[in-house]
């Protein structure tokens, strides 16, 4: 099994970390070019959407991404990548666009910014949860369905070939959340 990993800003590396943990190889996504060639499926790391966004739009990644998510690759979008999955967005602009989920961003707000929490993830128990400047999701709409809550608020979420987190799964040790993204690559 071998997964992308978009390594243009932010938290790329735990995420490959992880994955050769999980004993899958990763394929770090820093160029057009390294977007050919074959993988099972793509992670997009917590960062900054907006810049992540930028990157891949003067990259020329954007509609390669976009095009192989809607063609049906499994992707993963952590904190950041939840926002750019997302088609709506309460406080910023619209990215790849391709999730029927409206996404509140910096929802925690400034004091809240981090913090960490256990709750239970649809099928997987009970799991560590790391908060970093995270989004929520005030909504999920068509075929998404949410998968976790912490305080009543959606912090993941699937619909068909997409997985999305507000919180950062690889910065835990609890390679649960990995797992459930590599059968969805299966
Ligand atoms: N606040 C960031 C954003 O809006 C997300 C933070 C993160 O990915 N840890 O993109």
């Amino acid at each position: 099994m071998k997964i992308a990993v978009l390594a243009l800003q932010g938290a790329f590396e735990e995420h490959s970390k992880m994955l050769s943990k999980l004993d899958a190889q990763s394929k770090e996504i820093r160029q057009k070019s390294d977007f050919y060639g074959s993988f099972d499926g793509l992670i997009i790391p917590g960062g900054e959407s907006t810049v992540m966004d930028k990157l891949l739009r003067e990259l020329g990644l954007f509609d390669d991404v976009k095009s192989a998510i809607q063609g049906g690759m499994p992707v993963f979008g952590t904190c950041a990548g939840l926002i750019l999955l997302a088609k709506e967005i309460e406080n910023g602009g619209e990215h790849l666009g391709l999730m029927d989920i409206r996404a509140c961003r910096n929802a925690y707000g400034r004091q809240l910014g981090s913090f960490a929490a256990h709750s239970d993830f649809a099928g997987l128990g009970e799991i560590p949860m790391t908060f970093i400047r995270a989004p929520y999701i005030k909504s999920v709409s068509g075929t998404a369905v949410s998968l976790a809550e912490v305080d009543n608020k959606i912090v993941a979420a699937r619909q068909e070939n997409m997985l999305v987190t507000a919180f950062h799964p690889e910065l835990n040790n609890n390679p649960t959340v990995h797992e459930y993204f590599l059968n969805m690559c299966r």
